[in-house]
């Protein structure tokens, strides 16, 4: 087959984990046409934009023209969808390889959306333009807000038509991870009982993520701890910010604490805890409150494939597991109660000493929670308008709340504490995905414009910085927009 010189790969988890990997061959696309670059991303993994754009450059996103010495491979994972297990594996997904960028950091070059592999069951391995560009998207907005993601290199539409409910325009995403090691990898490895495998594979998941783990003397219960870390982390800045993952199946968690797969996700509109978006969440699973039970659930799913390398006895694994497991709380709650602080302008924990407790801060958060809820309050609206109060002007917020003595005995209380509204212009969007902006730009590059796409994009990627002509972009969704409802796996 022809190859690329556009850039080397390395084939780390191809060599390291061969009984995870089928070499496979992206399909052709017909016609490439470049719909989305991501320039910033490609200088930091060292590609050159102008030649990314080129004939080569395209079979390089696409998968039709790999690089010399790359070994595309399929990778087989497992994971609990919707609480049962199932053996799956990337099914219209190929990872190219993985590349060092100008920062030193190995990185997975993968392509989503590149035809059927041995993994695709029922499914056609093909994606739509429009989901692809949602995870462009959003993933960008994501890594603007400061929250750890998986990136979008490209999208490329390849000129193959998809079916679904109707004939859409096909795409290739091109995504770059840290890794796409994911929770379902262990269970696919623990339900296949080969323990030398499940130690090559965590020994690479420590070396790729947390090399710290390595000198520790319990290195795979210190890779758990770290992959709790992460997650709680993670999972209390989508809290923060109402961002809802809408697919937090155990495949769809990362081993390096990175989101990954934007499917049916959606930003809150009213603070809502209950709120889904995804079509097929019937029972609300993934509801925005329930994220970080589930994402401790998901954990505990971890912890059970480690459990061979974490003692000799089993009673003792367990132990080990379950005590490392009730550490996921408390990381949540700090990371929660720090981010609460800066939106709320009461400077970060490390002021604790002088400023009010984590007690009382957490306290005062509550009950403010509790009147969004009770009044549908636009979450991020909310909290930018919040700082023009701190600077004085109450009335843009207050007018959000039916019950107005609650508010402004919340409101006297908080202003009592000094709170710094150029903070919390620094921490509280303006500018998010919003999901009739989304919804409007999908619709216009389906149909082939590209400007509100290029728009939303360039406001998403600066998202607490107010600048003119970029008011829409902070507006919420117009009434006739109705009840927002997403899709998986389209
Ligand atoms: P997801 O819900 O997006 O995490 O996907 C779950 C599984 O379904 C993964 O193994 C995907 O690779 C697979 N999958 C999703 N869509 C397709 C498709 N159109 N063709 C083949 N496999 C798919
Ligand atoms: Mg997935
Ligand atoms: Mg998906």
């Amino acid at each position: 087959t022809p190859t690329t010189s556009l850039t080397t790969l390395q084939a780390r988890f191809a060599t390291e984990l061969p009984e995870l990997a089928r070499v496979w061959q992206a399909d052709e696309a017909p016609a490439p046409r470049l719909l989305v670059l991501n320039e910033p991303l490609a200088a930091e993994l060292g590609l050159d934009a102008e030649e990314l754009r080129g004939a080569e450059g395209l079979g390089l996103l696409t998968g039709t023209l790999p690089p010399k010495g790359a070994h595309p491979v399929a990778q087989a994972y497992a994971g609990h969808q919707f609480g049962g297990f199932a053996r799956l594996g990337d099914g219209r997904a190929l990872l190219l390889g993985e590349l060092t960028d100008t920062a030193g950091r190995l990185r997975d070059l993968h392509l989503k959306g590149s035809g059927r592999t041995p993994y695709a069951r029922g499914g056609d391995g093909l994606a739509a333009v429009g989901p692809m560009l949602r995870e462009f998207i959003v993933s960008e907005a994501m890594h603007a807000l400061g929250i750890p993601t998986t990136r979008s290199l490209a999208v490329v539409a390849t000129g193959r038509d998809v079916y679904r409910e109707s004939v859409l325009p096909g795409a290739v995403l091109a995504r770059v991870a840290s890794s796409h090691l994911r929770v379902g990898t262990f269970q696919l490895v623990a339900a296949l009982g080969d323990d030398a495998l499940l130690r090559r594979l965590a020994d690479h998941a420590i070396a790729r993520h947390h090399p710290a783990a390595a000198k520790d003397p319990q290195p795979y219960l210190a890779l758990y701890r770290a992959v709790i870390a992460a997650q709680a982390e993670l999972i209390a800045q989508w809290m923060l910010v109402g961002f809802v993952h809408g697919v937090m199946n155990t495949d769809n968690m990362t081993i390096s604490g990175e989101t990954i797969d934007y499917g049916p996700c959606a930003f809150l509109e009213a603070f809502d805890p209950g709120t889904v978006f995804s079509s097929i969440d019937t029972g609300g699973r993934y509801a925005y409150a329930n994220q970080p039970p589930i994402g401790a659930w998901n954990l505990a799913r971890f912890g059970e494939t480690l459990l061979p390398l974490l003692a000799d006895s089993p009673d003792e694994a367990v132990e080990l597991a379950t005590a490392a497991l009730d550490g996921f709380g408390e990381a949540y709650n700090a990371a929660w109660s720090a981010g609460i602080r800066a939106k709320l302008g009461l400077g970060t924990v490390g002021d604790a000493a002088d400023g009010p407790s984590v007690e009382a801060v957490d306290e005062l958060a509550g009950e403010l929670l509790g009147l969004l809820r009770a009044s549908h309050v636009e979450h991020t609206s909310f909290w930018r308008e919040l700082a023009t109060a701190a600077r004085g002007d109450a009335e843009p917020v207050r007018g959000r709340f039916l019950d107005l003595p609650a508010i402004d005995a919340w409101l006297e209380r908080w202003r009592a504490l000094g709170p710094d509204p150029d903070a919390m212009d620094a921490v509280n969007p303006l500018y998010i995905p919003r999901n009739h902006l989304v919804e409007e730009a999908l619709d216009a590059a389906t149909g082939g414009d590209l400007v509100p796409l290029l728009g939303l994009l360039d406001a998403v990627r600066s998202p607490y910085v107010e600048r003119p002509g970029l008011e829409r972009y902070a507006e919420p969704a117009p009434e006739d927009f109705g009840k927002y409802m997403t899709f998986c796996g389209t």
